[in-house]
């Protein structure tokens, strides 16, 4: 299908959406989840136009998991996170909402997560996260 360039994520990348930012460079940008799924919920997206995993190219592919687990690691230490679960839904049948390929980073167990996309979380709370996560890198 073709990509959707009016998408929340194309817009947060072309500056028209605010976004908790926690790390960004010529290639991806890694932010936090509105409806955190746990405390410290952080998506990682390339900046290429990619819809899924699918869509996205061996070398985006490769540079976007390397800096997933640079997130990784600054959320393990600048959370104390036990253990973070990644999560990548590609095609609105796996439960995709939003049309831009990402990468869910969440600091909790598979048995803990709470239901996906569905509580607004607290703004103030999410950029204190980001805070303890960016200092961390
Ligand atoms: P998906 O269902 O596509 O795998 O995940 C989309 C994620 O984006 C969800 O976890 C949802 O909470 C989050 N989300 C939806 N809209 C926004 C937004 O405007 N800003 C941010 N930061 N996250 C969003």
């Amino acid at each position: 299908m073709a990509y959707d360039d009016q998408n929340i994520f194309a817009r947060i990348l072309r500056g028209e959406l605010p976004a908790i930012k926690v790390y960004e460079d010529d290639k991806v940008l890694a932010f936090m989840d509105i409806m955190p799924q746990a405390e410290g919920h952080t998506l990682v997206i390339p900046k290429s136009p990619a819809e899924t995993l699918l869509d996205l190219d061996a070398e985006d592919a490769a540079y976007t998991i390397q800096i997933v687990q640079k997130i990784a690691r600054a959320i393990e230490k600048g959370l104390d996170a036990k253990g973070i679960v990644l999560m990548q839904l590609s095609g609105a049948s796996a439960g995709q909402t939003v049309p831009h390929v990402h990468f869910h980073l969440i600091p909790s167990s598979i048995h803990e997560l709470g239901r996906h996309a569905a509580t607004m979380g607290d703004t103030d709370k999410i950029q204190a996260l980001a805070e303890k996560i960016k200092a961390a890198l």
